[in-house]
């Protein structure tokens, strides 16, 4: 057959090149296909129904259990709600009868439930009409475990995979970092989609926003992926092909020339110095972090803990995860983020609240989740305590939008401490406390903020995310996002400044402070600390080390005095470094 050479453009999430063969992950679901059962194999079906059942009930029975510890009774009973319409005689009977009939479990769940869903439709109280995705969580549940052995996962990628699928939500990207991925195109998402972060982390090329590639892929179908252009070309010709594979060979030299860099420190020529840390998602990181000579972890994310799991992960994990990182990283710094679920970060844990909340991320999210469930938040922040007892643990904050979060938070932090003295086990007593900037009002009150804590750190793809009003991960306004906006500018201006008269660092850890396009300006602004995505390092790197820092103010201060984008732009293209 003829190659076609499919150009479809997207939005240029994780640079880099990568070219391969379509791996269609598909997403949980139902399965309305009709295949018909011989008579014969019936009670083999049921066999497999059953299983599948009893499997789905244990999972369930965990997620109860862990509920229960960390929430109370009142909260469990959201898994006890899943294991009450799995034990429901009438619905059981359908799918059994259903399978009797010569159909195939998978197709009799589907069948049920769609009936069912239609006499919940019908209900007028909305409470109990909503229960309907209850019944639809649970019948996705049994027929994952049913197909368990047969759909295709992430663990079943060959060498030279790439991805294609409607959405990869940040939980699948944590499983593909066990496995060989070349690259991964999507339907859905932004550039500051925690999943685009995690493809830059793992330095995997990505395009996303492509609206409908995963339509338009068969199973093993070559394909080229462009991240640095935002350009998917599918069933690629021998010529598209080898110019591809020349422009990933420029890649690979232009990268080992910047290795170069590695253990030179991040001074401009007139002598300033700047701390460059590494944004992590997992413990894995941290060779790749090391390798391109991060002054310290600026952030880790470490919700990702969370993401791929069903149960809740207890102290002593929390302790094993970060100490493990705190002992590679020494003498550097890192900073452990407290857990950010909630937005685009939804854990399987039941904690349905979240999965189901119409603007996620304006609602329970990140701290406030945190301050609604402290118990959770304790677990947590008691590992991290005694993590620091390495003596480099910073804990921070995300989502802070008042002084009073700040506050509620130090409380349960101070309860943290006081039950680890009680129990006997050391931790670092004056721990540095941070708070992210990343909610508008935040940004505007830095100066009340700076006094309350020891550090603060810049979250742009938040800050941006909610100062311009544009979602992060909405293909359809990615042109309205942009970290030039003066508004955004001026907000940088004030936390920069709050946090100095304070006498505290400001850091960033948004993917502006990665992106070498703003490295002069976020220095001119007075920035002490950038972290990033460890492979960004060495080129930011690079531009500080060839600009003095009296020309960086010099630009900031007139990019200040800009009144529009396009303003600010011209000024940007006139500038010359040293
Ligand atoms: C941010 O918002 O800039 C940030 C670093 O946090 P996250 O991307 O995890 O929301
Ligand atoms: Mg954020």
């Amino acid at each position: 057959m003829k190659q076609k050479n499919i150009i479809l453009n997207g939005i240029a999430a994780s640079s880099g090149v990568a070219i391969g063969k379509v791996f269609i992950l598909e997403e949980d679901d139902l399965v309305s296909v009709q295949k018909e059962v011989p008579a014969d194999k019936v009670n083999k079906e049921l066999v497999r129904l059953r299983i599948a059942v009893k499997e789905t009930k244990e999972d369930l029975k965990q997620n109860y259990a862990d509920l229960n510890r960390m929430l109370g009774e009142n909260y469990a009973k959201i898994a006890d709600a899943h294991i009450l319409i799995l034990n429901d005689p009438m619905i059981g009977k359908e799918v059994i009868d259903c399978v009797k009939r010569g159909n195939t479990a998978e197709f009799a769940i589907y069948t049920v439930v769609k009936k069912f869903s239609k006499s919940f439709d019908a209900i007028e109280d909305e409470y109990f009409r909503e229960r309907k995705n209850d019944l639809i969580d649970v019948a996705k549940k049994v027929t994952a475990h049913l197909l368990g052995k047969t759909k295709k996962t992430l663990a079943d990628l060959e060498e030279d995979s790439v991805v294609v699928a409607k959405n990869i939500v940040p939980s699948d990207t944590v499983s593909m970092r066990e496995n060989v991925v070349r690259g991964f195109a999507t339907d859905l998402g932004g550039k500051t989609s925690h999943t685009a972060l995690v493809a830059r982390s793992l330095e995997i090329p990505a395009v996303v926003g492509l609206k409908n590639i995963s339509y338009q892929v068969k199973q093993g179908m070559p394909i080229i992926i462009d991240g640095n252009n935002g350009i998917v070309i599918l069933d690629p010709t021998e010529e598209t092909i080898d110019n591809y594979k020349r422009e990933y060979e420029i890649q690979f030299s232009t990268k080992k020339a910047l290795e170069q860099l590695k253990d030179l420190p991040a001074v401009t020529v007139d002598g300033a110095e700047i701390k460059l840390g590494a944004n992590i998602e997992t413990p894995e990181e941290i060779r790749s972090v090391l390798k391109h000579g991060a002054n310290g972890i600026g952030l880790y994310r470490s919700e990702f803990m969370y993401l791929s799991r069903t149960s809740m992960p207890g102290e002593e994990e929390h302790f094993q995860n970060y100490i493990q990182i705190a002992k590679m990283m020494m003498p550097y710094d890192v900073i452990i983020r407290t857990i950010d679920l909630g937005g685009d970060k939804i854990a399987k844990l039941g904690l349905m609240e979240i999965g189901r909340e119409a603007n996620p991320f304006m609602g329970l999210r990140a701290i406030r989740f945190c301050l609604k469930y402290p118990e959770i938040f304790k677990v947590q922040l008691k590992g991290i305590l005694r993590a620091s007892v390495c003596g480099n643990v910073k804990v921070m904050y995300p989502m802070i939008s008042s002084v009073a979060e700040i506050k509620a938070a130090n409380k349960i932090l101070e309860q943290a401490k006081e039950e680890l003295r009680k129990e006997n086990k050391p931790f670092n007593e004056n721990i540095k406390v941070g708070a992210m900037i990343e909610v508008p009002s935040a940004a505007i009150i830095a100066d009340l903020i700076a006094k309350e804590v020891d550090f603060l750190s810049i979250g742009t793809n938040d800050l941006i995310q909610y100062t311009i009003a544009v979602d992060r991960v909405n293909a359809n306004i990615t042109h309205l996002y942009n970290p030039m906006h003066p508004a955004i500018l001026r907000l940088l201006k004030n936390i920069i400044d709050s946090g100095h008269k304070a006498g505290i660092d400001v850091g960033m850890c948004g993917e502006m402070a990665g992106d070498p396009a703003y490295t002069i300006v976020l220095l001119g602004l007075g920035l002490d600390e950038f972290s990033m995505s460890a492979a960004q390092i060495p080129h930011v790197k690079k531009i500080i080390r060839n600009v003095s820092k009296e020309k960086a103010k010099n630009l900031a201060e007139r990019l200040l005095a800009c009144g529009s984008m396009s303003e600010i732009e011209t000024e940007m293209k006139k500038f010359k470094y040293i």
